[in-house]
């Protein structure tokens, strides 16, 4: 029997969590003292693309290096996340898509904390802009039979598919998707307002990221931004590590589509967590900054993805969008986790004992201070 004791995320009550085997057996309320940390439900990542030299868009990728990729988000309080691939030939997704499979199927400790799969491309805009940094000889229009050999190969654990509804076949592709129980999110697109408006129709139900992986300059309105900012069947993803989109745009974003469709991501990549430098990369020469901001070696500007995990987003959203812990939480966990079909109650009885206990940001460029993780009622983090 595990006992965590500390301040609810959302009614800031102190309470005492008896934990039996994997489950929160009960809550009930505890003496508050000073110096009790928040806790709160497990962070559910959608989008992660690797850690620290691992990165799952690899052909050789192993099963003990997705088991490293998935203790390694242990630190940041996230109790589950989806295993992240972009555009790529269909023998690297089958490849490593298997090996993800058989990590899952065969170790419980990568079971308990990857999820599934996030298939992002290859069906996307090819166009520079909204292509972003997936290589263009690997992007292709949709291809059913193409995608189900791939889900073949990952065991049925693809979860989550971001394409592009621009191509002629989009909406029929996205209807047989959707049906197979695979959410589908619109992403690095170019598509119109009809295309926007036929996608969701035909199921997709999720924007990738919304407000990147778009052109550096667009139409001021209609754009495809506008139109799945308007769309309210759309749960945006946003990236709110400080780099991908401004302050004031993560502030419109949230009060435009409402908090409770907002997810955060962190899209973090292989390079996240390694010491500033130079890196030779698949995408070409790369280099994270002093700051941790990742981008293209040899100037400051150009990102080359994502290096910060997710605590740091939950504690910039609150600050850039004026929310609530309550609501920045909720966009970091039960959100995106009632999205891929997970359990999604949160801090009740019954539920997954998966929870993170933490401090607020020390100041207003630091992340949550993380005190521990559990994840399946066992403590896996511990400062
Ligand atoms: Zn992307």
């Amino acid at each position: 029997m595990l006992e965590i004791v500390g301040r609810r995320y959302d009614s800031d009550r102190a309470v005492r969590i008896e934990i039996e085997k994997d489950r929160i057996l009960r809550i009930t309320p505890a003496a508050d003292t000073p110096g009790l940390p928040y806790v709160a439900p497990g962070f559910c990542d959608l989008q992660i693309n690797g850690y620290q030299g691992v990165e799952f868009n690899d052909p050789k990728l192993t099963v003990e290096q997705v088991r490293k990729a998935a203790l390694s988000q242990d630190q940041f309080g996230v109790t589950r996340y989806l295993a992240t691939c972009t555009t790529d030939s269909e023998q690297v997704f089958t490849d490593s898509f298997g090996t993800i499979a058989k990590a899952m199927d065969d170790l419980p400790e990568v079971a308990a904390r990857i999820a599934g799969i996030h298939m992002e491309g290859p069906y996307i805009a090819p166009d520079d802009g909204p292509r972003g940094a997936h290589p263009r000889q690997h992007v292709r229009e949709p291809d059913w039979d193409e995608f189900c050999r791939i889900q073949e190969a990952a065991r049925g654990k693809i979860k989550l598919l971001t394409l592009s509804p621009e191509y002629v076949g989009s909406a029929a592709f996205i209807k047989q998707v959707v049906a197979s129980g695979v959410l589908v999110a619109i992403g690095h697109t170019k598509a119109t307002t009809d295309q926007i408006r036929a996608a969701v129709d035909a199921g997709a139900r999720m924007s990738t990221h919304l407000g990147n992986g778009a052109h550096p300059r667009i139409k001021r309105h209609p754009n495809y931004i506008w139109d799945q900012l308007a769309e309210d069947r759309l749960v945006a993803s946003l990236i709110a590590d400080g780099h991908h989109l401004p302050a004031a745009v993560v502030k419109a974003m949230v009060r435009a589509k409402t908090p409770a469709r907002c997810v955060l991501v962190s899209d973090i990549t292989g390079l996240g967590g390694m010491p500033p430098g130079r890196y030779a990369t698949g995408l070409g020469d790369l280099e994270v900054l002093e700051s941790g901001k990742l981008v293209l070696a040899g100037q400051r500007d150009i990102l080359a993805g994502a290096s910060q995990p997710i605590h740091l987003c939950v504690a910039n959203v609150m600050q850039f969008a004026g929310i609530s812990l309550q609501t920045a939480v909720e966009m970091a966990s039960t959100l995106p986790a009632r999205l891929i079909g997970e359990s999604d109650r949160g801090l009740e009885a019954g539920e997954a004992a998966n929870l993170v206990l933490f401090d607020l940001p020390k100041d207003e460029n630091s992340p949550l201070t993380i005190r521990m993780t559990v994840n399946g009622g066992v403590v896996v983090y511990k400062r």
